[in-house]
């Protein structure tokens, strides 16, 4: 996947790209990302890229030139073929009034052949660039940030390890935490692979004794359907204590609500 990200400071992402699973998938090739300096589309000398809000109020605004004319540098399909689906691109606006990131976007973003992220800064940018330019505007959370680069960098991680290949063992990004079945092509609903929309069960690792803080016996015994089960009661009491929000939307077995009932006693 090509990936794109406009910005008026380029040398924020040093750090995100540089690191674990994105720096191994541009490596391999599996990801391309380029940076672009929105300074770099200006024409004054002091490289403006932002002006006074039109009808006054506070801050400024990113104008819409230099973000016009660095995306018409390199091409990407119109917005009326991103819009249609006829061209596997998407050319996201980062924005706190936009449509939240989760899980479920993560997936479908990680099957585009191209991703453009345009950070904002300032009082945010001109308006012009979502109406006319970017094809969707995305959040990464109910909360204002100083500017879209920590949010692209979320996005290009979160999309990044669901590309096939970018995670050395596949099946851990499928039984991750908030991963539906529907994302995932090819696992039924008996998987024991999948989280199922629940919150991930919680790992151990060694020692088993750390401290006299012991593993619990079940996942030293050896009996898989134990572990399984075990697994699936403490993803739904997480889930239950952390978000239990996550629960209304999914569809639990009657093993699961059997689980839950037993959960309820125990607290
Ligand atoms: N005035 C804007 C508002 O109230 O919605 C906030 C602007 S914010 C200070 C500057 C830039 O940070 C935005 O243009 C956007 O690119 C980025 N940003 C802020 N919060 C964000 C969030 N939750 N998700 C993604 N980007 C965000």
């Amino acid at each position: 996947m090509k990936i794109d990200i406009l910005t008026i400071f380029p040398d924020f992402f040093r750090g995100p790209l540089d690191f674990g699973i994105v720096r191994r998938a541009r490596e391999t090739g599996l990801v391309e990302v380029n940076i672009h300096d929105l300074r770099a589309f200006t024409k004054d000398k002091h490289r403006t890229v932002d002006d006074r809000p039109f009808g006054g109020g506070e801050g400024m605004v990113l104008k819409p030139e230099p973000i016009f004319e660095c995306l018409e540098s390199f091409g990407v399909a119109s917005r009326d073929e991103r819009l249609a689906g006829d061209a596997k691109q998407s050319v996201i606006l980062l924005s706190a009034q936009g449509r939240t990131l989760n899980q479920a976007l993560g997936a479908e973003l990680s099957g585009l052949d191209r991703m453009v992220l345009i950070c904002g800064r300032y009082e945010g940018v001109d308006e012009r660039v979502s109406e006319h330019l970017a094809d969707r505007e995305v959040s990464i959370g109910d909360y204002v940030l100083s500017g879209g680069e920590l949010g692209a960098a979320v996005i290009l991680d979160t999309v990044t390890r669901l590309i096939p290949g970018a995670v050395g063992n596949e099946a851990s990004t499928r039984q991750e935490s908030f991963t539906a079945h529907a994302e995932l092509a090819g696992d039924g609903p008996s998987s024991t692979c999948v989280s199922g929309g629940l919150l991930d069960y919680p790992h151990y690792t060694r020692p088993a004794d750390f401290r006299g803080m012991t593993v619990p016996e079940v996942l030293v015994n050896g009996n898989h359907d134990e572990i399984r089960r075990w697994r699936r009661k403490t993803a739904l009491a997480k889930t239950a204590r952390n978000r239990p929000d996550l629960l209304e939307r999914i569809a639990l077995t009657d093993d699961d609500k059997k689980l839950l009932a037993q959960i309820k006693g125990e607290s």
